[in-house]
């Protein structure tokens, strides 16, 4: 790295009321150190301290686990900037300062990296400590609290020999709670302890604080790339190269005694959105301690009986954060000897009910505007408001075995199983599991991932579980203390009860109540209203939906049209706020009851007459799927596609044929039978390709059987013609698919257009239509401006553009995804999120070609990709008219189109 002359800032202090950085430079310093600035800026009691900046993360691993001489000289000067302000210093017996080192990404990744207490402490300084306080059971109570993290954060000793040493003592000295050890047996454990250090890391435990603080810096560099937050980031599309920054704070206890304590807590309910101060808190400890589950704390309201002095003040500085930020925070405290201290503030997690109701809520409140309360939903979130309950007549019949915290709400029913390892496992499989374990811990997140719910016997409500699943919107249960797990006999017992791994155990994430059974579940309250099964009034939930959707109708620009098949799926659509059809797909017509074998009698001929025939049987059941299609989506514009997959799929499959005549033969039958199968595989044969995907499919089927355009066009024509004299005027759109030459497009438009004046003529009536065609080609998109002057619109067909573009089939891409991405050469699915840099440039480059040949050239999108906010993203910012998506994603869409124009409008 070439240094420049003015010398880069790498260390950020803040004490003393003032702060180098705020809260909009969360990019430096991370989200933690960020907000630890800006509280201390707004005055608030932080303990001082400085934040190493995410680029001295990354300058740690490029210099292959090295932090450059000019950098550690800056962090050594803001450490006597520290102890100045704290009025104590490193490693002084007599009045020592101790700091706590803590990792903090710009992402809040829960758990997933380290953060190192008491920061040194040593032999003499411990002895230093407890002159100064009088108090020799905290002082060794820090100092093995601090090895112990040391031990297991820097030099990788497993817990677990800690925890053994820390037991032993325990059961020694009689002590039933980790508080009623005294100082002598503490000091003890700090021996013990001192004994696993040098056994397992072959050497002394260090007990220079300069050496302490450079070994804990570089242990939470190395926390960034550990397997659990790389999974993390994986799960949650964070980037691996932003880094995580490194505070070094001032340490206060809350393990001074009874007047002290530490908590954490939400300015409102995190997980039903509920306006309440909630949270938990626990006497005498210090850090991790309320969020690791070892003690079951206590509700955060009854502080208020236990020091009325500092819940008042905590209660008055959160809601102050909350008007500050504009937004629910999550918080960290410690009270020392009464006096509180705000170690933390952030945003807070929330589950997609706690994000509706509070965007909805802060709105009322006037704390925000209708525009800030749609940047504060995650669209994806929206999906759980669609997720189905149980029925609560079903729900009742059966007896609660226990009843939990309420941690997230939702319905979960699914085979228990004990361990995140078989949890992806019996996923695999396609079962439905629940995660049941004692607690969970950061490594299992990827059972939770796939977990349908979480339920847990310890913790509470802020415990990991609960903060895991309320971000992931998983049901989850925690603190259920009847719960008498059996991890390693695969068991728990409940109520007299033994459930075994794989039972079918169900729970209600809002209650908290567990049953040991599988129950009927029932639509969720939303889609009863969108059903009509509910009326709107009744259903606040949907009230604040519909009322966030709305908004973001207002700030939206793309349109929002569903892809339906079906009348009913057109319905679905409506309801949900879709103002048109993206992509109706014929062929999906053809499986409908008793048309198989028509379709198969139109395949089979061999001859124009024979085919005409088949078709003509065809055109009234289409004609009237079309109507009502059109009749569901009320006027909107439909997009019809004509004929797409190659035929085979509409044959039975060429193994079965085989054994079907291979039985008939030695069962020795002749006749009719058998001679219909013969046809059949000897025209299944004479259909096999070796490509289908790239077959006898799309606009070539149409070119070679043009009276297959023919009946399609005239179905449409005739079906809006139809409703036209009902008095609903649709404008059809007819798509043209897998179009890669202009010239195959002007084959089938002739058709299109000679058809649909026919109809017109015969029905006495004037219908407005367009025909146009699916870019999904690459060639049809290079070749857009020619294309363009054809069709009147494009509709971009993402998926086989993707899988034609990578050159990945799309039935295939599983078997070496998952590599790909392990391995860094994708970021992400590309059939899920768009490929901006390949495929998008494509997409850029034909919306520019065909614009130009056509200026009021209609664009739209109806891949999978259209549903996909990150992917709605993009196709705001290259301009498209529309996007469509499955109707059950038209929230997801409209909520993210809002935020999609919000953002391109101010310029990202
Ligand atoms: P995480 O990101 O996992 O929450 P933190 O860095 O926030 O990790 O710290 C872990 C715990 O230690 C938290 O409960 C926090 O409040 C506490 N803690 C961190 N720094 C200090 C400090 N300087 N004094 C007292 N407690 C601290
Ligand atoms: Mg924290
Ligand atoms: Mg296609």
């Amino acid at each position: 790295m070439a240094k420049k002359a003015t010398a880069k800032k790498f260390v950020y202090f803040f004490g003393n009321g003032k702060a180098d950085g705020n809260r909009n430079m969360k990019d430096l310093l991370g989200g933690k150190g960020s907000g630890l600035a800006e509280m201390t800026n707004a005055g608030l009691p932080v303990p001082p301290g400085f934040t190493i900046s995410t680029e001295v993360c990354n300058i740690y691993y490029q210099q292959k686990s090295k932090v450059p001489p000019a950098i550690d000289r800056e962090i050594a000067d803001h450490v006597k900037k520290l102890e100045k302000a704290a009025g104590a210093t490193l490693g002084s017996t007599d009045n020592p300062l101790l700091v706590s080192v803590r990792s903090g990404a710009k992402f809040s990744m829960p758990g997933m990296m380290d953060t190192i207490l008491n920061l040194g402490l040593n032999d003499r300084a411990v002895e230093g400590l407890k002159a100064r306080t009088k108090n020799g059971r905290f002082s060794y109570d820090s100092y093995r609290r601090f090895i112990q993290m040391f031990g297991n954060v820097v030099l990788e000793i497993p817990k677990e020999a800690f925890e053994h040493e820390f037991e032993a003592v325990k059961k020694s000295s009689g002590a039933k709670m980790d508080t009623d050890l005294d100082e002598s047996a503490l000091r003890q454990v700090v021996d013990r302890y001192k004994g696993v250090v040098r056994a397992k890391a072959r050497r002394d435990f260090p007990q220079d604080p300069h050496e302490q603080l450079e070994m804990a810096r570089n242990a939470v560099f190395r926390s960034w790339m550990n397997a659990r937050a790389i999974e993390y980031r994986r799960i949650y599309d964070i980037p691996d190269h932003i880094g995580t920054a490194v505070n070094v704070q001032m340490m206060v206890f809350g393990n001074t005694g009874d007047r002290s304590g530490t908590g954490v807590g939400f300015t409102r309910n995190p997980a039903t959105g509920a306006k309440e101060f909630y949270g938990e808190f626990l006497i005498n400890a210090q850090g991790e301690d309320v969020v690791a589950g070892i003690r079951t704390p206590q509700p955060i309201r009854e502080l208020e009986q236990v020091m009325p002095k500092a819940y008042k003040q905590l209660r008055e500085i959160t809601t102050r954060l909350e008007r500050h930020y504009k937004d629910v925070q999550d918080f960290e405290f410690t009270i020392q000897d009464e006096r509180l201290f705000m170690l933390q503030t952030r945003s807070g997690k929330r589950t997609g009910f706690a994000a509706v109701v509070i965007a909805t809520d802060l709105v009322a409140e006037k704390l925000i505007t209708p525009k800030e309360a749609i940047l504060l939903v995650d669209p994806e979130s929206l999906n759980q408001l669609l997720a189905p309950g149980f029925d609560p007549v079903e729900w009742k019949k059966i007896p609660t075995a226990t009843k939990g915290l309420p941690a997230s709400p939702g319905a979960a029913s699914g085979h228990v199983v004990f361990s995140a390892d078989h949890a992806v496992e019996w996923a695999k499989q396609g079962k439905p599991v629940i995660l049941v374990r004692r607690e969970t811990v950061p490594d299992d997140i990827h059972g939770m991932f796939v977990a349908q719910g979480i339920l847990t016997a310890t913790g509470g409500m802020t415990s990991h579980a609960a903060v895991v699943g309320r971000q992931m919107g998983k049901p989850s249960v925690v603190g259920a203390g009847a719960l008498e797990i059996n991890e390693a006999g695969k068991q728990f017992r409940v109520n007299g009860q033994t459930v075994k791994e794989g039972d079918f155990i169900s729970f209600d994430g809002l209650s908290g109540e567990v049953k040991i059974a599988r129950v009927a579940s029932k639509p969720s309250e939303i889609l009863q209203v969108v059903n009509g099964t509910l009326s709107p009034k009744k259903s606040d939930l949907y009230r604040r939906f519909d009322q966030l959707l709305t908004w973001s109708d207002k700030f939206r620009r793309l349109g929002i049209r569903a892809n339906a098949d079906l009348p009913d799926q057109a319905e679905l659509a409506y309801a949900f706020g879709a103002r048109g059809i993206g992509l109706c797909r014929t062929e999906h017509m053809f499986f409908g009851e008793g048309r198989i074998p028509i379709v198969q009698q139109m395949i089979l001929a061999d001859n124009e007459a024979d085919r005409r025939k088949a078709l003509d049987k065809l055109l009234p059941l289409q004609r009237d799927d079309f109507y009502g299609v059109f009749k569901g989506m009320h006027g909107c514009p439909v997009t019809i596609r004509t004929i797409d997959p190659p035929l085979h799929e509409f044959l039975p499959k060429r193994e079965d044929l085989m054994v079907d005549v291979a039985k008939l033969e030695a069962a020795g039958k002749s006749g009719r039978e058998l001679d219909e199968k013969r046809t059949l595989l000897a025209r299944v044969e004479q259909l096999h390709e070796f490509n289908p995907m790239l077959g006898h499919r799309g606009v070539r089927l149409g070119i070679t059987y043009p009276e297959s355009t023919e009946m399609q066009t005239r179905a449409i024509i005739e079906a809006a013609s139809r409703l036209g004299k009902e008095g609903v005027k649709v404008v059809p759109e007819i798509m043209i698919p897998l179009v890669g030459m202009v010239k195959e497009l002007r084959d089938q438009k002739i058709i299109v257009d000679r058809i649909a004046a026919d109809v017109m003529k015969e029905q006495g009536v004037k219908i407005k239509y367009l025909v146009g065609t699916m870019i999904e080609v690459p060639r049809g998109a290079m070749t857009a401006d020619e294309v363009a002057s054809e069709a009147q619109f494009f509709s971009f067909g993402t998926n086989d553009l993707t899988q034609l573009t990578f050159g990945f089939s799309r039935d295939d891409v599983g078997k070496f995804l998952r590599i790909y991405q392990d391995k860094k050469i994708l970021e992400r699915d590309p059939f899920a999120s768009i490929d901006v840099d390949g495929v998008g440039k494509i997409v850029a480059i034909a919306v520019e070609l065909g614009r130009k040949a056509r200026k009021d050239l209609k664009l739209g999108i109806c891949g999978e990709h259209g549903g996909d906010p990150a992917s709605i993203h993009f196709f705001e910012k290259v301009g498209l008219d529309y996007v469509s998506m499955s109707p059950y994603r038209v929230p997801v869409a409209r909520l993210a189109a809002a935020q999609a124009a919000l953002s391109v409008k101010h310029g990202d």
